[in-house]
């Protein structure tokens, strides 16, 4: 889908864009083609594409996989949509905000890769309920503003470190990345974006069973930046109990949140769990 045939479509139906629902559409061959080519897709796969917009994306992900379920919170284009691709056999559209019907409709996501140019607005809260999802996606292959691009890549110690990184990167290894400049869209947005593939850990870097309590940890150790995790800790926990597991593991009594890496929240979660 050309930047001609972008503007074409705006013009004719017309569609004024709506900022707030990040319509910032995707023109580049280019990217678009990385984007795909990031996923690895075969026919057997079955994909999920968030925010499909005039369906640059979409019309590549048919392409090339089994099955696309594409979900438009936008009826004005769910509508152009479900006109351009009636003859798509392999496509499932849905005209509902992403994230309340994610939240709503808990399903097994395994197998499942998603491949989506995320509205900025919800793209966070999008990431964490794959994150948290008992059955998580495969892959998830995702554009997003450059800033969280580099949250979600961060470690600890580096300014973007934080709850975020925690919670994907326990979930996800993240795999690559590539810049998007803001001029391969139209609109262009006013920062650059970014696409990263974030893999599915396997096995898995912190068991099912003991997630709860390390989202419940790293939440409450980044609930106020300015306090050590200690101290925000022992609200939930014995403050005996949490000094001799920071002793055991070497972590210094005045180390903050930012400063643990995912290998020591994870282990402080097991030993915590453990009685
Ligand atoms: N995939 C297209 C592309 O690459 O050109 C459009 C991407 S645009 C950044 C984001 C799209 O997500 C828009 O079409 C917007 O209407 C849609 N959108 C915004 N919020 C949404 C939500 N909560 N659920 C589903 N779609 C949403």
């Amino acid at each position: 889908m050309t930047l001609g045939e972008i503007k074409r479509i705006l013009r004719s139906t017309p569609i004024p864009l709506t900022r707030s629902l990040g319509q910032n559409f995707l023109h580049d061959g280019n990217q678009l083609r990385r984007i795909v080519a990031a996923a690895e897709l075969s026919p057997s796969n079955r994909v999920l594409e968030i925010g499909p917009g005039l369906g640059p994306l979409t019309e590549l992900l048919i392409s090339e996989a089994g099955h696309v379920w594409a979900l438009e919170k936008d009826l004005r284009l769910h509508r152009l949509l479900a006109e351009r691709f009636a003859g798509a056999p392999n496509l499932v559209l849905r005209h509902v905000d992403a994230l309340e019907w994610l939240k709503e409709n808990p399903r097994d996501w395994t197998g499942w890769k998603i491949v989506a140019n995320l509205p900025f607005s919800v793209a966070s809260p999008l990431l964490v309920q794959f994150a948290l999802s008992p059955q998580p996606p495969e892959r998830l292959v995702v554009t997003l503003q450059w800033e969280v691009l580099q949250r979600l890549l961060a470690a600890a110690g580096q300014p973007d470190y934080g709850l975020l990184t925690l919670l994907l990167q326990m979930r996800f290894l993240p795999a690559a990345f590539f810049k998007i400049p803001a001029s391969c869209f139209y609109p262009p947005p006013r920062v650059d974006s970014g696409c990263v593939t974030l893999q599915l850990r396997t096995p898995p870097l912190v068991a099912a069973n003991l997630i709860p309590l390390f989202v419940r940890i790293v939440r409450r150790a980044f609930s106020q930046r300015r306090k050590t995790a200690l101290k925000l800790l022992r609200g939930d926990w014995p403050e005996d109990r949490l000094t001799a597991l920071f002793g055991q593991m070497g972590l210094h009594p005045q180390v903050r949140a930012e400063e643990i890496s995912l290998p020591e929240f994870v282990r402080l979660a097991e030993m915590l769990a453990s009685p």
